[in-house]
């Protein structure tokens, strides 16, 4: 039996993100994955392009995760309309007074920087290909047996395995999930003179679409849509693709050529209101699944990640009550609201009647008419809510 202070179950951005994190705070700490650890095998390390916030930037920085040879695109502008409406909103990150809102990063990318840290730091025994089987705890210990029938002692397990957690599930954890019935396509294109700097989202009646820049003048596309609109959009050859694209994107952009490959991810809310059990704690996905329409999942998650680094990685006991009741005490109203607000916007395109709504219901137009407000909105889509994370406050060195 190997003995460690944490047990990490899941070693997708948010659970290596952790591992790094606590190791470098001083724990022992073991990472648990089922797929093999090459960036280009594990499916949480994808194509899809991950818009990442300020405040999420500070915390990957501070972990030494932002290496040189990792792409970012900086985001300095946002441009924000509506089918149908004359309404747009144009967020510029130097009238916010900061110089970029955040970055977009591929996940693939992302995973494969993580991987070079996690060696890096050569501390974190990692099991790997490996599944969780079974979990017993009592008041001083939790207990983890693998597939393999290896046998596993910490203070502390975590589950960041995603929506369908295996933690969750043998914690007895409970949690709700609703399908919204949309799924969202993500392929890349290109797009000769496009800003590199530059978002732009715009929502329709049955879906916001997203564009995101990327190197070399690509843009990688979020087109959110129901499902069986999706699944014909797939079939689409190129050139019909492209033209449903240039109409759906307002032919405000246009000049898209080579789409790249086209993948569907089917889109869920999977919630928990208490993350918490025996000497358990869930982060990342497998706490809250939230739609991507707001480009928060990850950014959710990390903020998980970045508190637990503060409350777990400073003590003696890292899944001791008190340490995990106050770990959700700071992060529990993060979470509801952004699932909220998030759930919100998904539900909206779920029914057309509400979308004329969202403008007025969600005040994301009337942001654009009142600064001040608009100041508050862009500071919380940053990632800098109340508690703030050490993680996240600041850029170390
Ligand atoms: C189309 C799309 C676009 C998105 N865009 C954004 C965005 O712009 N910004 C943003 O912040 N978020 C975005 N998200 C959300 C973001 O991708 C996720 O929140 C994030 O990737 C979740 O990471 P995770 O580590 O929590 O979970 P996962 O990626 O699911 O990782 C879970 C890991 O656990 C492992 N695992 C599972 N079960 C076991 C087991 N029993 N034993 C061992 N290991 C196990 C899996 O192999 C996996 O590696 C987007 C999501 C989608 C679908």
């Amino acid at each position: 039996m190997s003995d460690f202070d944490v047990i990490i179950v899941g070693g997708g951005l948010a659970g290596s993100a952790l591992a790094i994190g606590l190791a470098q705070a001083g724990s022992r700490v073991a990472l648990v994955e089922a797929f093999e650890p090459k960036a280009q095998s594990r499916p949480s390390f994808d194509d899809r392009t991950l818009v990442v916030n300020a405040a999420s930037l500070n915390i990957l920085s501070n972990l030494g995760i932002l290496d040189d040879r990792l792409t970012t695109c900086a985001l300095k502008r946002i441009e924000i309309s509506r089918a149908g409406a004359p309404g747009h909103l144009s967020l510029r990150a130097e009238e916010h007074g900061c110089e970029r809102f955040g970055a977009v990063i591929v996940a693939r990318e992302l995973g494969a920087a993580m991987l070079r840290r996690l060696e890096a730091l050569g501390t974190i025994e990692s099991l790997c290909p490996e599944r969780l089987a079974a979990i017993d705890a009592d008041d001083e210990h939790i207990e983890v047996e693998l597939e393999s029938g290896k046998r596993l002692r910490g203070q502390l397990l975590v589950g960041s395995d995603g929506t369908n957690s295996t933690v969750r599930r043998l914690a007895g954890i409970d949690s709700t999930r609703h399908d919204y019935g949309q799924s969202a396509m993500i392929f890349n294109v290109h797009c000769p003179g496009r800003q590199a700097d530059t978002a732009w989202e715009r929502f329709t009646p049955v879906g916001p679409l997203a564009l995101l820049p990327q190197p070399d003048e690509r843009l990688g596309v979020v087109w959110i849509d129901r499902n069986e609109r999706i699944e014909s959009a797939l079939a689409l050859d190129d050139e019909a693709l492209l033209e449903r694209l240039e109409s759906r994107s307002g032919r405000a952009a246009g000049g898209f050529v080579s789409p790249g490959k086209r993948v569907s991810y089917p889109l869920a809310l999977t919630r928990t209101p208490c993350p918490l059990g025996r000497r358990v704690v869930l982060v990342g996905n497998a706490a809250n699944t939230i739609h991507p329409v707001s480009a928060q999942g990850f950014n959710l998650g990390l903020r998980d990640v970045a508190a637990l680094v503060d409350h777990a990685g400073a003590s003696d006991d890292p899944g001791h009550d008190d340490v995990l009741s106050a770990w959700l005490a700071d992060r529990q109203s993060d979470q509801a609201a952004t699932v909220r607000y998030t759930d919100t916007l998904a539900r909206a395109f779920s029914n057309p009647s509400s979308i004329m709504r969202l403008g007025t219901g969600l005040g994301l137009f009337a942001h654009a008419a009142v600064p001040a407000m608009s100041g508050r909105l862009v500071r919380a889509a940053m990632g800098f809510r109340e508690p703030v994370s050490s993680l996240a406050a600041e850029v170390r060195r």
